[in-house]
């Protein structure tokens, strides 16, 4: 029996700047190269965000949309959110909404927004923006690549461990972190999409999805060169110095 994977794009007109709502198409892109059949549900601004889908993709926002966004997800809205998370089920959140996952965001106005409280992390607005492209490896030893635009500065808490180490641009505050994971919660703030430039975290989400179901991922059934890889080597070759590429 071919295996379903259920990805909800949430609250993509608030959170979903610079593409990121391209991050749920290219995850069922992938699913579907690994031969899962996958399907992408749209959750409109306000409602109920459903508890029991596979994979949770969130993207950026301003200052104003985040705000919507945070009280929208801090009520019952956001309950299925919430349950999913604490259930093990993949939440991919970037930027603005890696933020929102924290316990807190002081915006560029000195408003307080209140974040989910899913993610040991607090988010304060800096003097000025970290813009550009952002280069990291994992712990899994993969280079992530993006680019970042924002303004906040994340602190993660003790034993909060970041998604991943920054090789080239500012990443969570500077101090070397970027983004941040806990079980199968991912955040970052890698625009994109993060997943088009990274096949190796699309298949870490997909494989995490499915180890909760007892279930592994299978090879990529397509023969021959895996486009998604030029694209991510495209990226890095533009980044990073040559003996930093060759892993
Ligand atoms: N508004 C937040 C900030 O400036 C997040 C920006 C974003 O999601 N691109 O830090």
């Amino acid at each position: 029996m071919t295996e379903r994977l259920r990805i909800g794009l949430v609250y993509p007109e608030l959170l979903g700047t610079y593409g990121d709502r391209g991050n749920a198409e290219v995850l069922a892109w992938r699913a579907t190269g690994h031969g899962l059949v996958a399907e992408v549900t749209e959750v409109v601004a306000g409602d109920p965000v459903p508890p029991s889908l596979d994979v949770y993709v969130l993207g950026g926002g301003e200052d104003a949309a985040q705000a919507t966004a945070a009280r929208l997800l801090g009520s019952a809205a956001g309950e299925g959110l919430r349950r999913a998370a604490d259930q093990g089920r993949v939440v991919l959140a970037v930027c603005g909404a890696f933020q929102l996952l924290g316990k807190v965001y002081l915006d560029s106005r000195g408003r307080e927004i209140p974040g989910l409280g899913l993610l040991d992390l607090e988010t304060a607005a800096g003097i000025r923006r970290l813009v550009g492209e952002v280069v990291t490896i994992t712990r899994e030893g993969e280079l992530l690549t993006g680019f970042e635009n924002h303004g906040g500065r994340s602190f993660l808490g003790p034993g909060l461990e970041p998604l991943g180490r920054v090789l080239h641009g500012g990443g969570n505050n500077g101090d070397g972190t970027e983004g941040a994971r806990r079980g199968a919660m991912f955040g970052t703030y890698l625009h994109g999409p993060v997943l088009a430039r990274n096949p190796a975290l699309a298949d870490l989400l997909l494989r995490t999805a499915l180890e909760r179901r007892g279930r592994q991922l299978g090879p990529l059934q397509a023969a021959g060169r895996d486009p998604a890889v030029d694209l991510h080597l495209a990226r890095l070759q533009a980044v990073l110095p040559r003996e930093h590429r060759l892993r």
